[in-house]
């Protein structure tokens, strides 16, 4: 069995070896001719870990994580604890530990685990055709291959998508922009052990250690969208947003290298429940497009490569129906992720300033509790238990 995989991200590259495992020739298509991973950092929470443990990545993806062992919250202006917990009961509950890495890191560990010759680098593709017992891609660059399935992990914004949905669909503005970035672990900002969260304003600032001595570091703040976009006055940018906060976030901004820190506006899409077309399904962020602010869309993605081979792997009726069962598996699961992200983005940038202001308050009472059973349930949903 032969299968065609567009986009060497995390989704298509967790696929390309979880197809592999499960015996399915296949290559990867990748428009870029170098890879170079959009965004600095990414948390791996336990369900999205649990997926590359199975891959066979466990030791070399622990070896590139950061030591997350605490959680705090503190106030903007002041600096104050709102709230600290450990993480321990999450981990002693699912049973793995969360794994923030930097995307480069992450990106060179699951190409060179397949096999970086073995990816089609330049090649993107323009668009798709099915027939009765195969899939042909044609490139922009006049070259076309055939398969008998395809798997589109050209990412959020998939030429493949309108293939298999029959219809365009637009990207939704989340409301805010998000600035980030990796700077070296400095005890004045934040302790190296912990993912540390300054709340303000319907405004955040948070740092996570990464491997490498590193935090990887974000800041969000609510604006319009299509604001110009200047490398050079990011740190007065930030500056300005970020007026008055307290000193770790004003040391924060002195430290970081304006020339890698990455500026995105952030949306999603909103969920369908149409993953797969005859012989081409969607993976990652073709078929789920989700806000960062549950930390999912790229463990979703990995969870995606885990059903797809084992649907693949673990039934006999033929590729379509095996890849209707992934569909199946993955749309109730996905649409609950990207809705809980966007929960969550509303919450935490002041959609609503009551709520956002209660939300404030009820961290200050937080014992850890609630937050931890929110993330188990969020874990325990995947595709490992
Ligand atoms: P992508 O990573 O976008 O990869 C798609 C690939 O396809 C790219 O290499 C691209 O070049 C290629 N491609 C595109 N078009 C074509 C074409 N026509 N032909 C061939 N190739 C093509 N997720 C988490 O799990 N945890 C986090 O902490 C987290 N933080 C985030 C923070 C931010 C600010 C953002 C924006 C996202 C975050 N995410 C996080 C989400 C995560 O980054 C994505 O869900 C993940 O990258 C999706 O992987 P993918 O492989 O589907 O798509």
């Amino acid at each position: 069995m032969k299968a065609i995989i567009i986009g060497a991200g995390m989704g298509g590259m967790s696929a390309a070896i979880a197809l592999r495992r499960a015996g399915v020739e296949t290559t990867v298509y990748e428009a870029v001719k170098e890879m170079k991973p959009v965004g600095a950092a990414i948390s791996i929470w336990p369900n999205g870990v649990k997926c590359l443990n199975a891959l066979g990545l466990k030791a070399p993806l622990r070896a590139l994580g950061g030591d997350m062992a605490w959680v705090a919250y503190r106030d903007a202006f002041s600096g104050s604890t709102l709230t600290r917990f450990s993480l321990a009961p999450l981990v002693q509950q699912v049973g793995e530990r969360p794994c923030p890495v930097a995307r480069a890191d992450l990106q060179a560990l699951l190409i060179d685990h397949y096999g970086r010759d073995a990816i089609q680098f330049g090649h993107r593709v323009a668009g798709v055709e099915q027939h009765a017992h195969g899939v042909t891609a044609w490139f922009e660059n006049g070259t076309h291959v055939s398969a008998d399935f395809l798997v589109a992990a050209d990412g959020t914004h998939s030429v493949i998508r309108e293939a298999v949905l029959g219809e365009r669909v637009t990207r939704r503005y989340a409301g805010y922009v998000n600035w980030n970035g990796l700077v070296t672990l400095d005890a004045r900002i934040a302790p190296a052990d912990q993912w540390t969260t300054f709340v303000g304003e319907g405004k955040r600032v948070s740092l996570m250690p990464v491997g490498g001595n590193r935090f990887y570091f974000f800041f969000d703040v609510p604006l319009p969208p299509g604001l110009n976009q200047d490398r050079s006055t990011i740190k007065s940018d930030l500056s300005r947003y970020f007026s008055g906060w307290a000193p770790e976030v004003q040391r924060l901004i002195a430290a970081l290298d304006i020339q890698t820190t990455n500026r995105v506006e952030i949306h999603d899409i909103e969920p369908f429940s149409r993953f797969v077309n005859g012989r081409i399904a969607l993976l990652g962020d073709a078929a789920h497009s989700t806000t960062p602010d549950i930390g999912q869309g790229g463990c979703a993605a990995m969870e995606d490569a885990i059903v797809l081979a084992q649907m693949l792997s673990t039934h006999s009726l033929g590729i379509e129906d095996a890849l209707r069962r992934y569909e199946s598996r993955r749309v109730a699961r996905t649409r609950d992720l990207v809705l809980k992200a966007r929960k969550r983005c509303d919450v935490t940038h002041g959609k609503d300033a009551a709520v956002t202001a209660a939300w404030y308050a009820e961290l200050k009472q937080e014992t850890g509790e609630r937050v931890l059973a929110g993330l188990c349930e969020t874990i325990e949903g995947g595709p490992l238990g």
